[in-house]
């Protein structure tokens, strides 16, 4: 899980052992704070192999 602000360089991610519950909780923590929105995607992206 990776979020990110579409307004300014904040980020948020599981790469450093984060828990996806602490990743939302900081996405909301930045949205109530600013205003902000808050976008989101997976980590790793899934790789999609086809025969
Ligand atoms: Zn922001």
């Amino acid at each position: 899980m990776y979020k990110y602000c579409l307004e300014c360089d904040w980020q948020a991610s599981t790469a450093g052992g984060t828990t996806e519950e602490e990743v939302s909780e900081r996405a909301i923590e930045h949205f109530v704070e600013t205003g902000h929105t808050i976008d989101s995607m997976r980590l790793p992206p899934p790789v999609i192999l086809e025969n």
